[in-house]
């Protein structure tokens, strides 16, 4: 039985880890997945579109002025026909500086070399120059224009965005670069704001991986190709005008990363989101989860073991008892015998036996119904088990008849006892309909005698309920 109950608790223990860690696990898991899935495929690339489109429009901006500055007809005119007045194109690009807002606004003619600027001529450009560089890449490239960031020829501690267009003659020959700066710093307050906005990492690359605008807070090396295990990401990153890649690092933290080419810049514009804050959150759901099942199987296991026990109390007692009288049956008084006496030698003690017979019952039965016979045979029982002590233990031995057996008692004291029950019982009235039953008892009393089998020790207890029987019933014999 105990066996059966532990393997019954081992299968249910098992079932449910398997069955509450599975679940926990899979909900997890697919929660994870698509969490990387909703970020890489969706959170990020939709920040990275609303970012390229801010961005746009705040740095086309400047590229759409400097376009209309390499187009205008009156900067042309006035370059062609000698730079004459420079006062002219001086005014132009103070009202473009005006106008626009920016931080400046050049013009560099290529017949003269001359770096007209609002504030005046600054200076001659020169191919020995390093600082003028710019202007000799300018006037070779291919593309229309380009954007560098670079110091400010007319104020050298500043770093400045320039938009350099080429412009060119009616012929389509070059004569010149103009366009406009903007400070960085404006630029990189721009990539701050969306980083606070969206909670990203936002940052711009070129062509070669060289890492060009970030904002505040950047911690990743100058060029792509440079940070930890990334060179096989930066080759993606460059060769595809839009990208999505799981990145992760050497401590096994996952990010993800959106990259796109701006072509009006030849940039990429990068944005990176960590998504640690959000695994954590799935973690701590998994801890709980795990930690309700754990406490739900606990609540369930305590269930099953009252249950059982209930259970296993009730065969037992159905087992060992006698329905009708709540007394012991034979079976469980031959254990109680032989534990009792088993543990005499070591106790000596005294030790006593009744048996006992309810008189004329067959009349009961005959009289007033088996039903009636049976609330009888209850009743005597109640008033035997009022009338002795715990360590006494009554039997129904069969049909009316019980035996009681008296630990650490002398058959004199039994002799009392077995004469209080017979008055209990004589006295109490069993309520029948309307009617009330009186039955007496015949009881014959014995000690025990240290070794001897139970059968031998009734078999003088019921000699001597015999003898009451014949000297007329309703008394106590006291065997000899
Ligand atoms: P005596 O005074 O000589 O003991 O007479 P008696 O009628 O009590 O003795 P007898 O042994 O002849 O009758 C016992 C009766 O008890 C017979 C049987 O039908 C009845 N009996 C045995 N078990 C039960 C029971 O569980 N319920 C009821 N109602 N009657 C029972
Ligand atoms: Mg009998
Ligand atoms: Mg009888």
């Amino acid at each position: 039985m105990l066996k059966r109950k532990y393997l019954f608790v081992t299968a249910l223990i098992i079932l449910m880890v398997a069955g509450f860690t599975a679940t926990s696990l899979t909900s997890y898991f697919v929660a994870r997945e698509s969490l990387s899935s909703s970020i890489s495929n969706q959170m990020l690339p939709l920040t990275s579109d609303n970012i390229y489109s801010e961005i746009q429009r705040d740095l086309l901006r400047p590229i759409l002025i400097s376009s209309v500055m390499a187009s205008d007809t009156f900067v042309r005119d006035w370059a062609i026909s000698g730079e004459e007045d420079a006062e002219r194109i001086i005014a132009y690009l103070n009202e473009i500086q005006r106008q626009y807002d920016t931080i400046t606004a050049f013009y560099v003619s290529d017949e003269t070399r001359q770096y007209y600027h609002p504030s005046g001529i600054l200076r001659q450009v020169s191919s020995d120059d390093p600082q003028d560089a710019w202007y000799f890449r300018v006037r070779d490239m291919r593309d229309d224009y380009e954007i560098n960031i670079d110091t400010d020829t007319a104020d050298t501690s500043r770093v400045s965005i320039f938009i350099n267009y080429k412009v060119q003659d009616y012929d389509g020959r070059y004569i010149g670069a103009t366009g406009v700066g903007l400070s960085v710093q404006a630029v990189t307050q721009l990539i701050d704001t969306y980083q606070e906005r969206y909670n990203r990492t936002i940052y711009f690359v070129d062509r070669q991986g060289n890492v060009t605008l970030t904002g505040r807070g950047y911690q990743g090396p100058n060029r792509l190709q440079e940070r930890e295990n990334f060179s096989l990401h930066a080759t993606q990153i460059l060769s595809s005008p839009s990208i999505s890649l799981e990145i992760t690092d050497n401590a096994g933290n996952h990010s993800y990363l959106n990259s796109r080419l701006v072509p009006e810049f030849n940039w990429y514009l990068i944005v990176e989101q960590s998504n640690a804050a959000s695994e954590q959150r799935l973690d701590n759901t998994l801890i709980n989860n795990l930690a309700l099942s754990g406490a739900i199987m606990i609540l369930v296991l305590l269930a099953a073991h009252f249950t059982l026990r209930s259970y296993q109390r009730r065969l037992e007692q159905m087992a060992t008892t006698d329905q009708l009288t709540g007394a012991a049956n034979r079976h469980l008084f031959e254990s109680i015998f032989e534990h009792i006496s088993k543990s005499l030698p070591r106790y000596a003690r005294p030790v006593s036996l009744i048996t006992i017979d309810i008189d004329h019952f067959k009349l009961v039965n005959d009289t007033h119904g088996h039903n009636a016979g049976d609330m009888v045979l209850q009743a005597v029982a109640t008033v035997i088990k009022e009338n002795i002590r715990d360590s006494d233990s009554l039997c129904r031995w069969g049909g009316e008849e019980f035996v009681l057996l008296l630990d650490r008692c002398t058959s004199d004291e039994a002799l009392i006892l077995a004469g209080k029950i017979g008055n209990a019982v004589k006295n109490h009235n069993v309520a029948i309909g309307r009617q009330t039953i009186q039955v007496t008892l015949s009881m014959g009393v014995t000690q025990y005698h240290s070794g001897e089998p139970l059968e031998r020790m009734i078999a003088r207890a019921d000699a001597a309920l015999y003898e009451a029987k014949e000297s007329g019933r309703d008394r106590v014999v006291l065997a000899n």
